[in-house]
């Protein structure tokens, strides 16, 4: 079988190639845009953008409830704007498997937020998978395909910056050759839910939970990796390739599914170490769970929970070393985004400085109307904000300054 390097990204797309994906649908965002991109490449997925999250999930829903695998991607704050099908989604359930490829962004090296999405999957009752790398991407895409149908549920699979855009190893493997042929298939108790039909399928949703937990706590996706038996780690995603860096002897349990979380595996694992740490980048979400089941451990007490993870930031909060300075690159000037030389919203957003102009934006590439030299922006909230913000502000201010007020949307 052919080794190649591939983004996690990249990985993203050809798993759901080989899981045998008739459709993707998504948004483009950073830190998720590439997989699209690529899926692209494969003749046999039907690639397209939609206008915006929400609808890249319901075109993905239509797909998989028409019985084929559907692969929907967008970035963290995405899944806000997805939220409404998703929560009715964990309820119905799938037909062919659908997998909601969500990347985050630790550290807002491109984002107006830096939301742990892993609170999305807990929330949504959705399980979701967690990559630590290029191989694992693409695996754990497959996986998820596959523990979607066996559960008859949708399935995150959460990237970060780092996972999506690093390049690691991939095997790759075939396509499969007997996708079944889709077709419509009536079942309106388990696909139309109004209050009769949603009251049951809630039932089958715990349910289903509590049998993916206990499924989850024999799986190779969840596993112990042996060291030098003084010290525990438990950890996942990218978080887990720092801790292998930082403490290489350490005893680390590495979860694969963080929702739901095999909570067995993590009560064996974690009755062996006095000192149990849990590595996890943002919010403490591993750690609190851990915490309910009644065992200690040492967390956000130390790490940060703003930001990216670093191996020198490990250390640092855990064992108060300064990170080794090894870093012999060239010194570079900083290049922050900027407006194409020659975009004509550069004309537009000088005048309005020169108007001096309340300026409502949004997400785009006219935020960076906001930089100096054009210094025209005064808000920016989320995508498509700007002219109800404009709306809202013009409602309680006078007359006078209501004229000053200009909202600008538009990518
Ligand atoms: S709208 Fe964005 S991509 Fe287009 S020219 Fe302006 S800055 Fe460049």
């Amino acid at each position: 079988m052919d080794k190649v390097l591939l983004s996690g990204n990249e990985a993203i797309a050809r798993g759901a190639y080989e899981a045998g994906v008739l459709v993707a649908s998504a948004y483009p965002g950073t830190p998720s845009t590439e997989i699209l991109e690529n899926a692209t490449r494969y003749p046999e997925i039907d690639a397209s953008w939609a206008p915006n999250e929400k609808v890249a999930l319901e075109v993905g829903i239509g797909a998989s409830f028409g019985g084929a695998r559907a692969l929907v991607t967008m970035k963290h704050v995405g899944v806000n704007v997805a939220a409404d099908p998703l929560f009715t989604l964990s309820y119905t359930g799938v037909r062919g498997g659908l997998v909601l490829v969500v990347a985050d962004d630790p550290e807002l090296h491109s984002s107006q937020n830096e939301q742990d999405s892993r609170n999305y999957a807990k929330f949504s009752k959705v399980p979701m998978f967690e990559p630590a790398d290029s191989q694992e991407a693409k695996e754990f895409t497959k996986l998820a395909f596959e523990a979607g149908e066996q559960f008859d549920t949708p399935m995150f699979l959460r990237s970060t910056t780092r996972i999506s855009h690093a390049k690691s190893i991939v095997t790759l493997e075939d396509r499969p050759t007997d996708i079944p042929q889709p077709s419509l298939v009536r079942d309106a108790a388990k696909l139309v839910m109004l209050p009769a039909n949603a009251r049951k399928r809630h039932y089958d949703v715990e349910d289903r939970l509590i049998r993916m937990a206990e499924w989850s706590n024999a799986q190779p996706f969840n596993r112990i990796e042996k060291g030098a038996g003084q010290v525990g780690v438990i950890t996942a995603g990218v978080s887990y390739q720092y801790v292998k860096e930082v403490m290489p002897d350490a005893d680390v349990l590495k979860i694969g599914l963080v929702h739901p979380l095999p909570e067995q595996l993590i009560r064996d694992f974690a009755a062996n170490y006095e000192t149990l740490y849990v590595v996890e980048e943002l919010d403490p979400y591993i750690e609190e769970q851990v915490r309910a089941m009644g065992i200690n451990v040492i967390g956000k007490e130390k790490l940060p929970i703003c930001g990216e993870l670093t191996p020198g930031r490990i250390r640092k909060a855990l064992f108060g070393l300064d990170a080794p300075v090894e870093d012999n690159s060239p010194e570079l000037p900083p290049r922050p985004p900027n407006m194409c030389p020659g975009c004509p919203h550069r004309g537009v957003f000088m005048e309005l400085n020169r108007a001096k102009a309340y300026v409502t934006g949004d997400i785009g590439c006219y935020t960076l109307g906001f930089l100096p030299p054009l210094s025209a922006m005064d808000t920016c909230v989320c995508m498509g904000a700007s002219i109800g913000n404009a709306t809202g502000i013009s409602k309680v201010i006078s007359e006078e300054e209501q004229r000053k007020v200009v909202a600008v949307i538009g990518d």
